[in-house]
């Protein structure tokens, strides 16, 4: 019997997708699937006339594969993917490889791989973006594991990845769990990105009165820019168009104004937190889905608090351009964030991460990708140990020339009632980052007073204490 190059479990809207594509790049699959419908359907369907040999048994699947085995588990993270290694474990052989394709909980991957490794079989945990579309004809993989089994898959993985000007979209990123940490850190750039294109067509309808037409027309415009060119603006600017053949009303207008989410965001949020990186925007992004989701209790509120009413703003052009600066601001500003809260899992973990390479493989293939990352991979080849992409040249120039109006926009917007959540959180943190001495000094103060935390001073070397004590009227 001819055995199949690569095996593939999970057929799902991702695994069939992907395995589809590794099939067309000239290797053999087998695919298996827990319950046997996806399987028959995909075969059905999908596979016709194609190298795919269909296993109804784990057993039968593995026998399938050549040695050593190549396995991506494409199944819904958490439990399930510890499920199919105890399932699997039993029937490999060493030298085999699990990689695990779904978006895992990056210390899930660091047990795993502890797990298995020291068996005598390889574990790679790879961070796969770009939905259905992209696993299809090219995604984004962000593969961490041991470096030499990375090797061994990098031809595979190499020709299945989206192809840009330089290069697959695909690189080793680093030891252990560290692709599925880029990946998740990946989909909190992409929570920021999706708030803060919001927050542009909150204020583009509200303030500045366009409509669909309208907003469609300022998103392509925007799309054709070096700066915002990008999926998701392109996706905006198409989403716009669509009417309600019913009612004939702008689809995007009758969609309920609650969005949901997986969790990679919270958890993007949760390590920041935990390793001491600030990322505002991304942040600001979780708690605006959060606030989005408790509807009934907005619109009770609605009835009871008021604010002001939003007034049109009279330049129109104007104001859209200012609008397109704040975006532009608030985006540097989230992807800083991001890339500092993956340099310092990088330190933390000692990943020993490159920041240019992971602008560059998001590049193509992934919901994030955007012309403006070749000016952050080219602030990090320049540069390699860059502590902040605001201190890049070319963006420190670009806020330089466009923070009036980020502001402006700012100040409109608080003036109207209009949320802007991302957009304040990037400008705080942009002031924030500039700021030579903040106010932290009196929090010191306060902490010392009420539990003898201790401060230091600028004057003087060592560690400080004062009885604090009210000082009276006759004491001044
Ligand atoms: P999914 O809905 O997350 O998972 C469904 C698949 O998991 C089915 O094949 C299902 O098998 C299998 N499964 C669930 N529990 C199982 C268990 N205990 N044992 C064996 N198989 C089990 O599928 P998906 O959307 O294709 O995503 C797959 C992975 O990729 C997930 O980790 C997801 O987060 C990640 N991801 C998804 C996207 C996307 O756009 N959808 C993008 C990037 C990454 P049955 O058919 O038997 O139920």
């Amino acid at each position: 019997m001819t055995l199949q190059s690569f095996g593939v479990i999970g057929l799902a809207v991702m695994g069939e997708n992907i395995a589809l594509n590794v099939e067309r790049n000239g290797f053999p699959i087998a695919v298996y699937n827990r319950s046997r419908e996806k399987t028959d359907a995909f075969m059905a369907n999908r596979a016709g006339g194609r190298n795919v040999k269909a296993a109804f048994t784990l057993e039968e699947f593995v026998a399938s594969l050549e040695r050593p085995r190549k396995i991506l588990v494409m199944v819904q993270a958490g439990k399930p993917v510890d499920a199919v290694i105890q399932q699997l474990k039993p029937l490999l052989q060493e030298g085999d490889i699990i990689i695990d394709g779904g978006n895992s909980w990056f210390e899930d991957t660091e047990r795993r791989t502890q797990e298995l490794e020291p068996t005598g079989l390889r574990y790679i945990g790879m961070g796969v973006s770009g939905g259905e579309e992209g696993a299809l004809n090219g995604p984004s993989l962000m593969p961490g594991g041991t470096k030499s089994s990375y090797e061994y898959l990098s031809p595979i993985f190499n020709k299945i990845a989206a192809q840009v000007d330089d290069g697959p979209c695909v690189t080793y990123i680093g030891p252990g769990g560290s692709g599925h940490y880029v990946k998740m850190v990946h989909n909190g750039i992409e929570y920021g990105d999706m708030q803060l294109i919001a927050e542009a067509y909150d204020l583009l309808k509200n303030v500045g009165g366009l409509s669909a037409a309208q907003l469609h027309q300022v998103f392509a415009e925007w799309n054709k820019t070096d700066e915002l060119n990008s999926f998701l603006i392109e996706i905006t600017a198409n989403i716009f168009p669509y009417v309600d053949p019913e009612t004939t009303i702008p689809l995007v207008d009758l969609i309920v104004d609650a969005a949901g989410q997986k969790g990679t965001g919270r958890w993007t949020v949760q390590t920041a937190l935990e390793l001491g990186v600030a990322i505002p925007t991304i942040t600001a992004a979780v708690n605006s889905r959060i606030l989005s989701s408790i509807r009934d209790e907005r619109i009770a509120a609605s009835k009871q608090l008021t604010g002001p009413v939003p007034t049109q703003f009279k330049d129109t052009r104007t104001f859209v351009n200012m609008v397109r600066d704040a975006l532009y601001c608030s985006k540097i500003c989230s992807y800083a964030q991001g890339m500092a809260l993956i340099s310092s899992a990088s330190t933390a973990y000692n990943w020993g991460l490159n920041l240019g390479e992971m602008a560059r493989i998001w590049k193509g293939g992934c919901i994030i990708r955007a012309g403006f990352l070749n000016k952050i991979k080219k602030a990090f080849d320049e540069n390699p140990g860059l502590p902040n992409l605001l201190l890049a040249p070319e963006f420190k120039q670009t806020i330089l020339d466009r923070q009036a109006a980020w502001r402006e926009i700012i100040v409109t917007a608080a003036k109207m009632g209009i949320p802007v959540p991302a957009f304040s959180a990037s400008l705080d943190y942009f002031d924030s980052y500039r700021r030579a001495r903040l106010p932290q000094n009196l929090t010191q103060a306060q902490r010392d007073y009420f539990g003898a935390h201790t401060y230091k001073r600028i004057d003087k070397e060592g560690t400080f204490h004062t009885e604090w004590v009210p000082i009276s009227e006759t004491q001044k």
